[in-house]
């Protein structure tokens, strides 16, 4: 396997990002596992099948109105009559929804309701609104309808085979399911998806200045002590992915506590992911501990908030370890660990999607990294910048619906077309 960023290089050279990226989707082998899920329970979950129609959707030509399905000559013929009554058709049946007619007679019309299928004869569907309902006209206990004008053929049909055609692929093995994927799954009669098994993830955040919301008060925290915000948002973020977290709290800075929590995490995981403790300082333990039973390599990515970054291994588990400062984990998270994790359930996506939107702020302060800055949009199609872009202020990433992408030594200036990244396309 490669090595980037040799550990043994005292000032190893930033590594661009998607250089990052590419090598950490090398190692992520998909996994083989699948299950068998209700489609009820597969929103997020990667298909590992092709979902094949085996019939089409809809299934015959149906009715988008509630009205009258007609055959157009005969309502063009019953308008030439010279005689008061005009376009007048007498009903010959009613068709409704779950039901299906028979073929329409000649120069009559058939009662028909939204989603039923359209007689064999009729051409066209006239909404009710359109006609006029002459009550007891169409013979003996039944009515007639009068129609203004000749409908246009294939008026208010909506033609079998028009969402979805038998045979046809209507979603693929490494899609990730939506929703409306759910919806079209079921509309071909799929109850039951092969999809990915969930990766397995062991997370836990190093720290001595660590705590719990909940063990100490506001009001009793020590000096120095701050509350543990990223085992919050890591753990919700590995859960939007699919992911079953295993949970292992807060590892003191020791390299024996280190050690024995790395071990006991490699036994059930795919992937072991940290937080803080990246650095090389002192108190940093994750990269001898990593290395003592496995391998690592400490990158820093040209990036910025987010800089220091681990990839390593130790037995059969991935090891990732994030940085510490809320911001730089969240961030790293969303750009690097998230494709990873669908990469392991078989997602093959591309790049990541940004738009261009304006800034509606000035940027004067180029950095030699890619930034990525917390933006929200304004009502007036811009961006606006959170004042505070410090990789400790996590209120950005609350405040902002997004991040914009900005190229190392770029300068913005106010109305710059800027890549924007929706926190939607990246959370989920
Ligand atoms: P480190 O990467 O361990 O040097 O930590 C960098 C900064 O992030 C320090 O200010 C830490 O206190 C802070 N930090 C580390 N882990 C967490 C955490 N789980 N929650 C909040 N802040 C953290
Ligand atoms: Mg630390």
């Amino acid at each position: 396997m490669t090595r980037p960023g040799s550990p043994d290089s005292r000032r190893p050279a930033l590594m661009p990002l998607d250089d990052a990226l590419s090598q950490l989707l090398a190692f992520a082998v998909p996994l083989a596992d699948i299950d068998s899920v209700s489609t009820f329970e597969a929103d997020g979950r990667v298909l590992a099948q092709n979902l094949v129609s085996a019939l089409q959707v809809p299934p015959h030509d149906n009715s988008s109105m509630d009205g009258y399905a007609v055959r157009c000559l005969d309502v063009a013929q019953a308008l030439q009559s010279t005689q008061p009554e005009a376009g007048t058709l007498p009903v010959s049946q009613r068709i409704a929804a779950g039901s299906s007619g028979v073929p329409l007679a000649p120069m009559t019309v058939a009662r028909i309701f939204t989603g039923a299928p359209i007689p064999l004869g009729a051409d066209a569907v006239v909404m009710q609104e359109d006609c006029e309902v002459l009550p007891g006209a169409g013979g003996p206990g039944s009515n007639a309808v009068r129609i203004k004008s000749v409908p246009a053929p294939g008026q208010w049909i909506r033609r079998a085979g028009e969402d979805v055609t038998q045979g046809a692929v209507v979603l693929s093995k490494g899609e990730r399911l939506t929703p409306a994927a759910l919806g079209l799954a079921a509309s071909i009669g799929m109850n039951l998806l092969q999809v990915a098994r969930r990766p397995r993830v062991a997370l836990f955040s190093t720290g001595d200045e660590l705590v719990m919301p909940g063990d100490v008060a506001p009001e009793q925290m020590k000096p120095g002590a701050i509350y543990n915000s990223n085992r919050f948002f890591l753990r919700a973020l590995l859960q939007r992915l699919g992911c079953e977290v295993s949970d292992l709290g807060i590892v003191p800075d020791r390299l024996d506590a280190t050690v024995a929590a790395l071990q006991a995490a490699a036994q059930h995981h795919d992937l072991i992911l940290t937080s803080g403790g990246v650095s090389v300082g002192e108190e940093d333990h994750i990269k001898p501990a990593v290395q003592s039973l496995g391998q690592l390599d400490l990158w820093q990515i040209a990036i910025k908030p987010g800089k220091p970054f681990a990839y390593g291994r130790v037995a059969n588990a991935h090891f990732i370890g994030l940085p510490g400062n809320p911001v730089s984990s969240f961030v790293t998270f969303l750009l690097l660990v998230r494709p990873f994790l669908l990469k392991l359930q078989g997602v093959t996506q591309g790049a990541i999607k940004s738009i261009a939107v304006p800034a509606h702020f000035t940027w004067a302060r180029a950095d030699k990294r890619r930034e990525f800055l917390r933006v929200r949009r304004n009502a007036a199609g811009g961006l606006d910048l959170f004042a505070n872009q410090s990789s400790g202020v996590l209120t950005s990433a609350v405040w902002g619906d997004g991040l914009v992408d900005n190229p190392p030594g770029q300068t913005i200036a106010f109305g710059d077309p800027v890549r924007f990244i929706p926190f939607s396309e990246i959370m989920g």
